[in-house]
């Protein structure tokens, strides 16, 4: 008989991401998923693909993102030895459909030219590459993860809590891209889940350490998302956005300021928006030897910050998605793994 870890991973070999969604009830809990994983005895779904990294023939070397920090990740996981690596629940490339939801045909149209892509990219060298090998090592890899993105949405919906090891492309809008960030992973997966009745409203924890101006321009649209956003007031983007409540930090914070703030602030922001479901964007650029930001946190200071994100959404009874958002540092993906695996420890119990 197949295990419960096995059956989540043999699901992920199924396409479900689509609108006839079906999903078999691994719970075993007739009360809801949701209650067993605050139990700790459910899995927590991790979704990723081996298509997630980002590399492009070495030239995305020149940028100080690694483009193999997901697979890294999922990695330092299988290290830990809480899933064997046939146990992340692999997505599909999200479709033109989902992209237009939210983006212009015009903006995608866009995406068509490298030089176009270069300047999103940040990387003038890549300019003068044909787009159709850009699109296959570049974009492609990106449309996976936000496809990922709506699955963990979904899986986050069914399960109380779900991690993409990937996604988060905060700096994209509906009609242009920047720092990085092409698709506008999730405001399209908030759209989907909202037309489908899943949730009506969504708010977006933002602790990427660059303001999400993207994202928050395209959700501050509806009054049914709240965009809660921890960043670092001295670097990109400029000028920044107006936002539902903005944490600029200045330049240099410390790791205890950080955490006093967040433990403050996200409890009454609770308050204030109850959402249906938050996707918490967790970017481990805040790390003091991030090249890209000025902030001082430690691997452990952003480890107890996405522990304290999750635990508090669970203990509200709130569904959280969570994803990877940026992160330049060599530390970057240790630092991810090291709070995914504490997640994993303190929301479930292996079987
Ligand atoms: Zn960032």
């Amino acid at each position: 008989m197949l295990s419960r870890r096995a059956l989540i991973a043999l699901t992920g070999l199924v396409s479900f991401y689509g609108i006839d969604f079906v999903m078999p009830d691994l719970s075993q809990d007739p009360d809801g998923s949701q209650a067993a994983i605050a139990q700790g005895n459910e899995l927590v779904p991790l979704i990723y693909s081996k298509h997630y990294d980002v590399t492009a023939f070495g030239l995305e070397k020149l940028h100080p993102f690694d483009g193999r920090k997901y697979s890294k990740v999922m990695r330092s996981i299988v290290q830990s030895g809480l899933r064997a690596e046939g146990e992340f629940i692999s997505p599909d490339e999200i479709t033109k459909e989902q992209l237009l939801l939210i983006h212009t045909p015009e903006y995608l149209r866009s995406l068509r030219h490298s030089v176009q892509l270069a300047k999103i990219l940040e990387q003038a060298a890549l300019a003068p590459i044909p787009h159709q090998l850009l699109d296959w090592r570049i974009l492609k890899p990106m449309r996976i993860a936000s496809g990922g993105t709506i699955l963990t949405c979904r899986w986050a919906m069914k399960k109380g809590l779900a991690i993409n090891v990937g996604g988060g492309y905060h700096h994209a809008e509906r009609n242009s891209g920047g720092g990085f960030c092409v698709y506008c992973d999730i405001p399209i997966s908030l759209e989907i889940l909202r037309r489908e009745g899943l949730i009506k409203t969504a708010m977006v924890v933002d602790t990427d350490a660059h303001q999400g101006n993207g994202f928050s321009n395209v959700l501050g649209e509806s009054d049914s998302n709240f965009y809660l956003d921890f960043f670092d007031e001295s670097i990109y983007p400029y000028p920044k956005v107006e936002e539902d409540w903005s944490v600029a930090f200045p330049a240099r914070t410390a790791g205890d300021k950080y955490l006093s703030t967040l433990e403050d602030v996200l409890p009454k922001a609770l308050d204030k928006f109850r959402p249906d479901l938050i996707v918490y964007n967790a970017g481990s650029d805040v790390l003091k030897s991030d090249p890209l930001s000025t902030f001082q946190l430690s691997i452990e200071e952003m480890n107890q910050r996405d522990l304290f994100v999750v635990s508090t959404a669970r203990a509200q009874n709130i569904p959280l998605a969570m994803v990877m958002a940026g992160g330049y540092s060599h530390e970057s993906a240790d630092a991810h793994s090291r709070s995914i695996t504490q997640i994993l420890k303190q929301f479930e119990q292996k079987t």
